[in-house]
């Protein structure tokens, strides 16, 4: 299978296509993911509204309508789709640039609560290297969003790495932090089957309310009084902080292209995540957009000769 040599922009080699139920609708949907060409990025195409058109939602930052339970993008008024995150990791975090993601409702279906059954569709059909190059959001400055005790950062990094703390005042969790240099090979094995976690007396306030209708122990870990409900119990030790680097991948992945940078956050969360966006690139000294090949020739240089080489900035391509 073709990985991606980190300079070019990668595609499916053919559409495949899941079923499953949106975890707050409770609702049926079917979703295709479709090859698409070079610097298309991740679009999701809505279909079967009810006034009998389709709409386009870019996965981007700008096009972010919610962020309470889950991270929801589109235009509230024509169509939105709702718990995009753990699609969007999948798609980042195997490195894929292009895809066209349809599907027949508001919501991104749950699957069992983690990115595999994503990573499982995108391993059916393969993924294919294109011919143009690759172009990542290099971090140039540090950029910091707080909320109450919760903050989160993208920092200068040669590479792109994850630092995630929680911490939750029970014993089951505590203070957990997951740090790594992110990889396919890391996302795959380190994060893509965290599922993600609900504590009972919550579940018990929002389903009145019309969320997490769809919410069970297939597809989410049950949390009750210090403890795990699901009888299968959890895949990671640390499954809870995982899956928060999980939606951390899916999240910043709305920037439009991968980022070389360090994200850092502390009790955060799809807001937070998506307040740090916001924040760089409302600075336009705090990032660049670079070509894949001289990100590769800029760290291997700065490794060898401990130099750091000027970046070029695509001025005329800047997409903020
Ligand atoms: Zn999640």
């Amino acid at each position: 299978m073709a990985r991606t040599s980190g300079t070019l922009q990668t595609t499916l080699r053919a559409p495949v296509s899941l079923t499953g139920i949106g975890v707050h609708s409770g609702l049926p949907v079917s979703v295709t993911l479709h090859p698409a060409d070079p610097n298309t990025g991740i679009t999701f195409l809505r279909t079967e509204l009810a006034h009998g058109g389709e709409v386009e939602i870019a996965a981007d930052w700008r096009s972010v309508a919610a962020t309470e339970l889950c991270t929801v993008i589109g235009d509230p008024s024509k169509a939105t789709v709702a718990t995009i995150e753990h699609l969007m990791a999948a798609l980042r975090g195997l490195m894929i640039d292009n895809v066209i993601v349809e599907i027949d409702g508001a919501e991104t279906p749950v699957m069992d609560g983690s990115s595999a059954a994503f990573i499982d569709a995108i391993d059916q059909v393969g993924i294919v290297t294109q011919s143009a190059r690759r172009r990542y959001i290099k971090v140039l400055k540090p950029i910091r969003v707080e909320a109450g005790s919760g903050w989160a950062e993208l920092r200068p990094y040669d590479g792109t790495r994850f630092e995630v703390t929680i911490e939750f005042p029970i014993d089951l969790i505590g203070k957990q932090t997951f740090a790594a240099d992110m990889t396919p090979a890391v996302f795959r094995k380190d994060l893509s089957r965290a599922r993600t976690f609900g504590f009972v007396k919550d579940l018990e306030k929002l389903i009145p309310l019309g969320l997490c209708r769809g919410s069970s122990l297939e597809n989410s870990v049950a949390i009750r009084d210090d403890r795990v409900l699901n009888p299968e119990g959890l895949r990671y030790v640390d499954e809870f902080v995982r899956h928060k680097a999980l939606d951390a991948v899916g999240d910043i992945a709305l920037s439009g292209a991968p980022i070389l940078g360090l994200f850092r956050s502390y009790r955060g969360g799809h807001r937070l995540n998506f307040q740090t966006l916001q924040a760089l690139f409302a600075d336009e000294t705090a990032w660049t957009l670079v070509d894949g090949a001289v990100a590769r020739r800029e760290s291997s240089s700065n490794a060898e000769l401990g130099s750091s080489m000027a970046a070029p900035a695509f001025g005329p391509n800047r997409a903020a």
